[in-house]
């Protein structure tokens, strides 16, 4: 390998020599015969390296011809040890005259690249480099040129250069550069030393490669993400085009982590609260390298909108990760659930009420407020399939006021309504909870009694008209009932048995009223 030229990658090295002299594309210039050898370099103070006079130095007249063996002896050991370092080095190392002829490669260049040493001292640059790396090599001769001109010491130098192997292939090497002295101090020789770094480069680039990748692919994603550092300056390091459109600051409002916090909470005892909260999550994830717990803060975006947003995040490195979902849509959607739930509720409540209403009207009598026909009947059912059942007793009161219409005809129907009313408290106030007192209609009640034989049911029935007959009604005076009674004959329906009860109240009118009768003379 021979000498060249080249720029580090971090862009601050400084230009390397390896070209013709005369500052051009240039011949790298063959070494002179074989006798080409490293110089034997020492540091000066201040870093310089310096080479130990060449051998016309030591053809001093003031020196013994012992001394000058003794020197000359010296000098092959020094240069055999500087020769076995080189050629047994793998980098390779290499010198270059200050006019651009290369002197000396070592054989690590045939491994390194395929061509064998005095391959290499014969190419042009062109073959040596890539064009990049050749043009930054050239730029270094033609200020190397101007500082030998001018006087001053070359510079020294750490490049990353690509160079050119046998196979067609690159590879990249970290060379250093640094000038040789003569002990006077006037520069002599460059020195190179130039370190394969290929699988390093390689490996960067195919990182790099890949981050662009995971760019690309983070870049069009639904999902707002951004990534911030975590070192001191906490700069905001990428953000996606989904978390531009959600917030809508440019990096320039918002360079840093901190930047965000101004603006996107700009209450300050909000900010602090969030801070808090985000930053513990934050330290602990860090301590796990792993996620940070989702966080929803309400967020204040570029044109003053307030967005609720879950926050989560992943430390990975010196990088917090950070994804954003917007989730005001979804907490409006149940807000107005929650209301429409409330909404649905209360109109639920609305209904059974007005439902229970309903049905409470409709098995009621307008007029007394006790139940009516339509409830009866169905009651009478109910006992009739409990009777067969169980076989137990039940029975039927038919009561009828008695000359009611006299009644009406002498107080006038508002009365008349008023003795029906007053009858239905009072009969209602002396029955068992499981009787069943209902409105057969016009001045006709039922009821229904449970668990009652013929002989108590008569006994009840009796009780109740002379409580009737014994109550003065206001405006009216005493009024009288006469009642027909009957038990339930199993399997009878329940038209028969009403009809029997009916028969009875009609023998107890016929009997002279105010009085009771039981169907059929059952009671025995
Ligand atoms: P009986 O002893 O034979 O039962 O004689 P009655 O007058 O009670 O019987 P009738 O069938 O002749 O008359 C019943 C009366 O009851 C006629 C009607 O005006 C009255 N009546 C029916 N329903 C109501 C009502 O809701 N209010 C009022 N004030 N009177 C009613
Ligand atoms: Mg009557
Ligand atoms: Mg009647």
């Amino acid at each position: 390998m021979t000498a060249a030229a080249g720029e580090r990658g971090d862009g601050v090295g400084r230009d390397l020599p390896g070209a013709g002299a005369d500052g051009t594309a240039g011949t790298i210039m063959r070494a002179e015969g074989t006798s080409c050898r490293i110089p034997r370099t020492r540091e000066m103070a201040g870093g310089e390296t310096v080479m130990d006079a060449p051998d016309e130095t030591h053809d001093t007249p003031s020196v013994s011809e012992q001394a000058r063996q003794q020197a000359e002896e010296r000098l092959q050991a020094s240069e055999s040890r500087c020769r076995l370092l080189a050629e047994n080095a793998s980098d390779v190392i290499w010198t270059m005259s200050l006019d651009g002829r290369i002197t000396y490669v070592s054989p690590s260049v045939e491994r390194l690249r395929g061509f064998t040493p005095e391959e290499a001292m014969q190419q042009p640059l062109e073959e040596i480099l890539t064009p990049p790396s050749a043009a930054i090599t050239l730029d270094y001769f033609s200020r190397l040129e101007g500082l030998l001109q001018t006087g001053r010491p070359p510079e020294r130098a750490r490049n990353e250069l690509e160079y050119r192997c046998k196979d067609g292939s690159t590879i990249w090497c970290d060379v250093h550069v640094l000038p040789v002295y003569s002990a006077d101090g006037i520069p002599v020789e460059l020195l190179g030393v130039s370190r394969d770094i290929t699988a390093v480069k390689r490996g960067e680039s195919a990182a790099k490669r890949s981050e662009e990748r995971i760019r690309t692919m983070l870049q069009d994603l639904p999902v707002a993400i951004a990534v911030a550092s975590l070192e001191p300056d906490q700069r905001i390091l990428y953000r996606n085009t989904a978390f531009d459109r959600l917030f809508g600051w440019t990096p320039q409002e918002i360079p840093t982590h901190a930047d965000w916090f101004v603006r996107a909470y700009p209450e300050e005892a909000y900010r602090r609260a969030v801070l808090d909260r985000w930053n513990a999550a934050i330290a602990l994830a860090a301590e796990q390298q792993g996620q940070v717990t989702p966080h929803e803060f309400r967020v204040t975006s570029r044109d003053g909108r307030v967005k609720d947003v879950v926050i989560g995040g992943t430390v990975l490195d010196d990088r917090l990760i950070c994804s954003f979902a917007d989730v005001s849509e979804r907490k409006r959607f149940e807000a107005e659930l929650v209301q429409a739930r409330d909404a649905a509720e209360t109109a639920n409540r609305a209904l059974r009420k007005a439902n229970a209403e309903l049905q409470r009207v409709a098995v009621t009598d307008r007029l007394t407020g006790i139940r009516n026909r339509a409830y009866f009947e169905e009651a009478v059912a109910a006992q009739i399939a409990r009777a067969a059942r169980y076989d137990v007793p039940v029975s039927l009161l038919l009561l009828d006021l008695d000359c009611f219409k006299a009644i009406n005809d002498t107080h006038g129907h508002l009365v008349g309504d008023r003795v029906l009313i007053e009858l239905t408290r009072l009969i209602g106030g002396h029955l068992r909870e499981v009787d069943v007192l209902a409105r057969w209609g016009g001045e006709e009640f039922v009821i229904l009694m449970p668990h009652c034989g013929a002989r108590e049911a008569v006994h009840a029935a009796e009780k109740l008209r002379s409580l009737v007959a014994d109550r003065v009604f206001p405006e009216v005076g005493t009024v009288t009932v006469s009642v027909g009674v009957a038990e339930y004959r199993l399997h009878e329906s329940d038209d028969a048995w009403i009809k029997r009860a009916d028969d009875a109240l009609y023998a107890a009118k016929a009997g002279g009223r105010n009085r009771v009768c039981l169907a059929d003379r059952e009671m025995g």
